[in-house]
């Protein structure tokens, strides 16, 4: 039995037209001579109004309970679907991630998959030609529904078609694949008809969403192709596979941003050994992630030490921070949410230098201040203030030519 997993966005079942559409998606899956698992997300902004439900009942909503409210959203876009495909004619049934079990950790709103029982689904195709499965979901190992992150559908789907031994993954979105930058804000983004799942990863953790990043670590893990295309048309969209000695002589691939950013500054820090250490060790044990980090040269003894989060963490990291300094000394914790971050990426960065020097001088020439810097072997990130953001992201992808035209 041959199994397509294909994957529907927010915005593709957004209506019964689109989910219309997806229908004639998954026909073509079913005579390409597949059995099919749709796996669907909720419906756009659905997640985000059970959210805003969930901060209206409570000021601080606790998160197990709050995966059980906005894991609802996938739940009626697969009831819908479902009906529409039978409607048609097409024998279908759908599936919550507890009814597989998908099993994840207990990390409740970020979990992360264990498992999945392949069995019941491949039992349950037996039976019908499509399963459409909620994604974004899952349960723990004692039975609670908890939910995989922002974005999570999309993990889903490739850790299903990972666990049942698809020859591919189709995500559909709304846009044609993956492009060197947002097309949203850049109209000269040029659609890639590859990608190595490393440059993936890389754009998928600074900012780009067009996929999740576990489902490209996922993808790269069991070697799964992922190809992302549009729901809206025929496009062939991009494959995201593995590196091939083409996509080192590209320089930069893609530019991606994440406004998604505090910067948190902790002043007059003792610069004795074990400071890190205090600062850092609190947020991790509070599942914080620290992202970019500075310290400053020494004075007096003192340095000031600063890091970025996401900015959902702000107040809590604040909270956190006001403690810290009070034992360590610091005199004062200072922060800043107008911020953003921007990066270029490309394997072939590896081999060449001066990516970094081209881009601060692009940058510099627009009045652009930079505020931090980060590094990797295949990427190089700044941070800036949030109102440049959208410029710089142009002036990046012009000067590593990646417009398809003039006119960003
Ligand atoms: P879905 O609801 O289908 O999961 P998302 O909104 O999560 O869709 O992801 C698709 C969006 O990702 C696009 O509309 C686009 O604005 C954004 N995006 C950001 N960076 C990129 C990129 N490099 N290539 C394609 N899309 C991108
Ligand atoms: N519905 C969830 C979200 O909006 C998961 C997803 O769409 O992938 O984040
Ligand atoms: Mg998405």
């Amino acid at each position: 039995m041959k199994i397509l997993v294909q994957k529907f966005g927010g915005t593709s079942v957004a209506t019964l037209e689109n989910m219309k559409m997806v229908r004639e998606k998954v026909r073509d899956g079913l005579n390409r001579g597949n059995k099919v698992v749709a796996v669907l997300s909720a419906r756009a902004g659905e997640t985000n109004h059970l959210l805003a439900l969930a901060d209206e009942w409570s000021p601080a909503p606790d998160r197990a309970e709050s995966d059980v409210i906005v894991s609802t959203g996938e739940q009626v876009s697969v009831g819908l679907f479902t009906m529409l495909l039978k409607d048609a004619g097409l024998s279908a049934r759908s599936v919550l991630g507890w009814q597989i079990p998908i099993t994840t950790d207990d990390d409740f709103c970020c979990a992360r998959i264990l498992s999945i029982n392949s069995e019941m689904l491949r039992k349950a195709l037996d039976e019908y030609d499509v399963l459409v499965v909620a994604g974004f979901q899952g349960c723990t190992v004692d039975g609670r529904v908890t939910t995989l992150g922002r974005g999570g559908s999309d993990t889903s789907a490739v850790a299903l078609a990972s666990a049942l031994g698809s020859a591919e993954c189709e995500i559909y979105t709304d846009v044609e694949g993956v492009f060197t930058t947002d097309p949203n804000i850049c109209s000269a983004a040029r659609k890639m008809n590859r990608i190595a799942y490393d440059e993936m990863l890389e754009l998928a953790s600074m900012g780009a969403k067009v996929l999740h990043i576990r489902s490209v670590e996922f993808a790269k893990k069991y070697r799964v192709p992922v190809y992302v295309r549009s729901t809206f048309s025929d496009d062939p969209g991009t494959l995201v596979t593995q590196e091939d000695l083409s996509m080192e002589s590209v320089l930069v691939s893609g530019i991606a941003y994440d406004k998604d950013q505090a910067r948190v500054t902790l002043r007059n820090v003792p610069d004795v050994p074990g400071m890190a250490a205090s600062v850092f060790g609190p947020l991790s044990e509070k599942g914080i992630l620290v992202d970019m980090i500075v310290q400053n040269t020494s004075q007096d003894g003192h340095t000031d030490m600063t890091f970025t989060i996401s900015r959902k963490d702000l107040a809590q990291t604040l909270r956190i921070m006001d403690e810290v300094a009070a034992v360590i000394g610091a005199s004062e914790v200072l922060h800043d949410v107008s911020v953003a971050k921007v990066s270029a990426i490309g394997v072939g960065m590896r081999n060449h230098s001066g990516v970094a020097a081209r881009a601060f001088a692009a940058l510099t020439q627009e009045g652009i201040n930079i505020l931090m810097i980060s590094t990797s072997e295949i990427k190089i990130t700044i941070l800036i203030q949030e109102k440049y953001v959208e410029l710089a992201v142009r002036i990046l992808h012009d000067t590593f030519g990646l417009d398809w035209d003039l006119g960003c």
